[in-house]
């Protein structure tokens, strides 16, 4: 009940064992990741974000993974959730954001000078610990901090958390909505916030070469974002055609299977030094 009033901001809940079916195992689970998060058991990908004009290669988005002892390679899917629901986000996002900072370092000493996107909850930007936390991270790298864009997902507590984008942001720090068009889109609270990009959903994308409406919600997005200076990222780019329409609408940035699917540090390296060959973003 507890969790479920935090989730849904209700202040309170009524016990309800419906709600509560899979109680024990996500217990379990959740101890688990507690112990995962603090012995390394997590991982990052990075997915390549190519630039539609130019071809050439603008950054990543890390993706967390959990190597679980026993069942293997766990997708966020199967985790987010409960540590959304427990509040192990906000120590899950703190793993993230360090593994990013110190895997940027070592990009940048070894040349590649790449824009890293990583995916932060709303409850962590309602956490003034974490915000310090990272305006201090941000000031002893060497990393600037604009090379560093936070992805949030469109929330109804986005209002809330408006100072905390605006100190950020005075550092440098960029800042994404993520999942664009799928959530609470109020495009009052979107221009007093502090924003850089938005990153169309793929459900739309997926659809645009075979639904008219997919088509028209992209377009109207690429056309709303840049009229208020964002740049724009399409999501879920799987074949040339979608790309080749996404330029002619004039979207800035693509991520999807079609460029490259989230990667290994090792084979992202792989991947860039192709890229790199090629002149283009290495799609196939
Ligand atoms: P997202 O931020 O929207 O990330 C994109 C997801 O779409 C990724 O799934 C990616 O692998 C997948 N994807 C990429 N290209 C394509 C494509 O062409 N077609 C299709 N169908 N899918 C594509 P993934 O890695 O399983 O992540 C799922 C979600 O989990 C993410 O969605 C994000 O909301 C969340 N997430 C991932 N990493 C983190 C993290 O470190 N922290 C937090 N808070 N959330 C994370
Ligand atoms: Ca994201
Ligand atoms: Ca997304």
């Amino acid at each position: 009940a507890m969790y479920l009033a935090k989730q849904r901001n209700t202040g309170f809940m009524i016990y309800d064992a419906e709600q509560d079916r899979h109680s024990l195992e996500r217990l379990a689970l959740a101890g688990q990741l507690r112990h995962a998060i603090g012995n390394d058991q997590l991982t990052l990908y990075y997915q390549p974000q190519r630039e539609i004009s130019s071809g050439s290669v603008h950054g990543v988005e890390a993706l967390v993974r959990w190597n679980h002892p026993e069942r293997g390679l766990l997708p966020p899917g199967e985790f987010l959730v409960i540590a959304e629901q427990t509040g192990l986000i906000k120590l899950l996002t703190r793993w993230v954001f360090d593994a990013v900072l110190r895997q940027a370092a070592v990009w940048q000493r070894s040349g590649a000078d790449l824009i890293v996107s990583l995916n932060i909850s709303v409850k962590d930007m309602q956490d003034p610990q974490f915000i310090q936390y990272i305006v201090d991270a941000l000031g002893s790298s060497r990393m600037a901090p604009g090379k560093v864009v936070f992805e949030l997902v469109e929330n109804a507590a986005m209002a809330d958390v408006q100072p905390a984008l605006l100190q950020l942001s005075r550092l440098g720090a960029r800042f994404a909505i993520d999942d664009f068009g799928t959530g609470y889109s109020s495009l009052s609270y979107l221009k007093e916030m502090p924003i850089s990009e938005i990153k169309i959903d793929q459900s739309f994308v997926l659809g645009m070469l075979t639904n008219d409406n997919d088509a028209i919600i992209v377009r109207a997005i690429i056309d709303l974002a840049h009229n208020m200076g964002y740049r724009v990222v399409a999501e879920g780019v799987e074949d040339k055609d979608t790309l080749d329409l996404l330029e002619i609408l004039g979207c800035d940035l693509a991520q999807g299977y079609y460029v490259s699917p989230a990667l290994t540090q090792s084979d992202l390296m792989e991947w860039l030094n192709r890229a790199n060959l090629s002149g283009q973003g290495g799609a196939a």
